[in-house]
């Protein structure tokens, strides 16, 4: 079968965090959702997500005037073999980015439908024994306030999560986090590349009581590999990063020389299902755990969802502590007493409400 259309839907979602939002790229923090559906001449419709946050008007633009034109009417079913045409086609336009974003959109609803064709759920497509069900960790957005991280960190503990991950800086807030946890529940630190690797091992030194999973992104600018593999060594506490990978080749060079403890491939950044399998292919039996980057709502953290059931490792979800009114995916993105649960219906087991989708459309 052929595809007949490629779409974008860009939506805002309300939502709370229990305090302030923050600032993000000059503007106050959205949740902004970059909706891929993919229609095949025989009408069935698969569902992908782009990275959304404050870029979506240029990966609408891509997939709108370039990606959306060159998979009309190709077979859908040859997911390798039209990803990398498009990808080479489009290659002059940026390994990374939006060009990136827009293939992610297109491959997630590909698999989507693939898995559909079989009547499989996808984690079933991708496995024969997939988990029911996943862990998740609770992924604060950042507050700067130690009163605000303590309260919210220990709310996320009240709905089940036995791990949660703050994005702060300041030693006092992720203390406070700690004191609110107590010392049973796994804490991580996303800080989003702040530091000199000098700076970023000092900084390990005083956090180093508080017993954290991993520190992430500890080192600007987020391609500094000699820099992530120096806190490695000497910061004396886990490292994560990844999400800001320019691509396979550098996933795999994080991987091939051990610059981390935990890896971080994003499906909606980094070319979709197809490159997530590839590199949770690659980290199979190093020392390197996949700790994939979903901090989104839609398709793309489902398909994150399945990939990691369909693993035999256990992995954490990366899941956006917040209260969420509206979502036109329904229930299928709320978690259950810390974990989420993997849908048995074929494909992503999605049923988008297009009622809410207008209702949140942006533009
Ligand atoms: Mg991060």
């Amino acid at each position: 079968m052929t595809i007949r259309s490629v779409e974008a839907f860009p939506l805002s979602l309300p939502f709370d965090i229990g305090g302030p939002k923050p600032i993000f790229a000059g503007k106050t923090r959205e949740m902004e959702m970059l909706l891929i559906r993919v229609e095949t001449e025989d009408g069935l419709v698969g569902w992908g997500e782009s990275f959304g946050f404050s870029i979506w008007p240029a990966t609408v633009q891509v997939i709108e005037r370039l990606v959306s034109p060159l998979a009309v009417g190709r077979d859908e079913s040859k997911i390798d073999e039209l990803i990398l045409e498009i990808s080479r086609k489009l290659h002059p336009l940026g390994r990374a980015g939006a060009v990136i974003f827009a293939i992610s959109g297109l491959d997630i609803a590909l698999w989507d439908i693939q898995a559909q064709r079989q009547h499989l759920s996808l984690a079933n497509y991708l496995s024969k024994d997939p988990k029911k069900t996943i862990p998740a960790y609770a992924s604060l957005i950042r507050y700067n306030n130690p009163d605000l991280v303590a309260k919210n960190a220990a709310a996320a503990v009240s709905k089940g999560f036995k791990a949660i991950k703050l994005h702060e800086t300041g030693v006092a807030e992720i203390k406070a986090a700690r004191e609110a946890i107590g010392p049973d529940i796994h804490l991580m630190v996303d800080t989003n590349c702040p530091w000199t690797p000098e700076q970023a091992i000092q900084m390990c030194q005083q956090l180093e009581p508080l017993n954290l999973l991993w520190i992430e992104e500890p080192v600007w600018p987020p391609e500094d590999h000699i820099g992530l593999a120096t806190v490695k060594r000497e910061g004396n506490i886990p490292t994560a990063a990844g999400e800001n990978a320019l691509g396979y080749t550098d996933l795999k060079s994080l991987i091939t020389h051990q610059v981390v403890d935990y890896l971080q491939p994003s499906v909606t950044k980094i070319g979709g299902v197809s490159e997530m399998l590839k590199i949770m292919g690659l980290s199979k039996n190093t020392t390197i755990q996949i700790a994939p980057h979903s901090p989104y709502m839609g398709p793309g953290l489902i398909a994150t969802a399945h990939l990691i059931a369909a693993q035999a490792e256990d992995i954490f979800l990366e899941y956006t502590f917040c209260q969420m009114d509206l979502n036109p995916l329904g229930k299928s993105v709320l978690t259950e007493d810390g974990c989420f649960p993997i849908s048995n219906e074929p494909g992503l087991g999605l049923a988008v409400d297009m009622n809410i989708v207008q209702q949140l459309l942006v533009s």
